[in-house]
């Protein structure tokens, strides 16, 4: 008996005690941060650069006007986070280690100069989510063409270090003891009808949630043939993770503010 006390006392605190205040390591790539306008040359070779046209590449919101030679944005729906952009331009891009990324808005993704956070908008959230999910949610994971690295993470997010378990969260194997379906990849053609029988199954109210830079937007497979993303055309968004991969602390902390708690 002592010896099994010794084992648990070695073991030390094998979870993140608060996945809300905890500090990730500076090599993690969050949030972008943009400090300054940007030159003419410079907008036009952060355009050139990016490879997923994540910077400026298009109107990063209804209403905004975005002049390359001035200003910039970076849509963290697109960016695949290899971070060319800021080592072209360290003194005026850096990623920071900021995983409270994800957003209810796909605009919300968008950063622009200043930009400290991303901003979640509750008045959106449908008052059923909150109602019906806050101390339970069970989610069924469709892995549409991913490439099994958000699908890591997430499993990760169920881990005695992340534990997200904890706040109810868990995933399913059945569909129909579902709450939502968790979509990572950029749905390709092959697994669209797996994932509208997937969804049909999952008893209503019910939520999406897009977990990846992939799922998001197609990632550097959105021009391919073999995508078929209709399926987001049809049924409203109601949580986007970035991320590529996305982090667990992102899918849990992005979660925790869908519901609520
Ligand atoms: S980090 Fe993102 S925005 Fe910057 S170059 Fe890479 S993909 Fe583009």
């Amino acid at each position: 008996m002592i010896r099994e006390f010794n084992i648990l006392r070695n073991h030390g605190v094998q979870f993140v005690p608060d996945l809300k205040s905890v500090e990730l390591p500076g090599i993690f790539r969050g949030r972008p941060e943009i400090s300054s306008n940007f030159s003419a040359a410079e907008a036009s070779m952060l355009i050139k650069l990016c490879p997923v046209n994540a910077i400026a590449a298009k109107d990063p919101a209804p209403g905004i006007t975005i002049d390359p030679g001035v200003d910039i944005a970076i849509d963290m729906g697109l960016c695949i986070f290899c971070k060319e952009c800021a080592f072209a331009c360290p003194e005026k891009i850096r990623f920071t280690n900021d995983y409270k990324i994800a957003g209810n808005v796909r605009q919300s993704l968008v950063i622009h100069k200043g930009d400290k956070s991303v901003e979640f908008n509750d008045r959106l959230v449908r008052s059923e989510v909150r109602k019906l999910f806050k101390h339970s949610l069970k989610l069924r994971q469709v892995s549409a063409g991913g490439d099994n690295s958000c699908e890591m993470e997430l499993n990760a997010a169920g881990n005695v270090n992340f534990d997200m378990g904890r706040y109810g969260i868990e995933f399913v194997a059945s569909p129909r003891h579902a709450d939502g379906i968790v979509i990572t990849g950029p749905i390709t053609e092959n697994m669209a009808e797996a994932l509208q029988i997937c969804y049909d199954a999952v008893p209503h109210p019910k939520i999406i949630i897009l977990v990846g830079t992939d799922a998001i937007s197609g990632g550097i497979f959105r021009e391919s043939k073999a995508v078929q993303r209709a399926f987001l055309d049809k049924y409203p968004v109601d949580l986007y993770v970035p991320g590529n991969p996305a982090h667990p602390l992102t899918f849990i902390n992005g979660i925790l503010r869908l519901i609520g708690k």
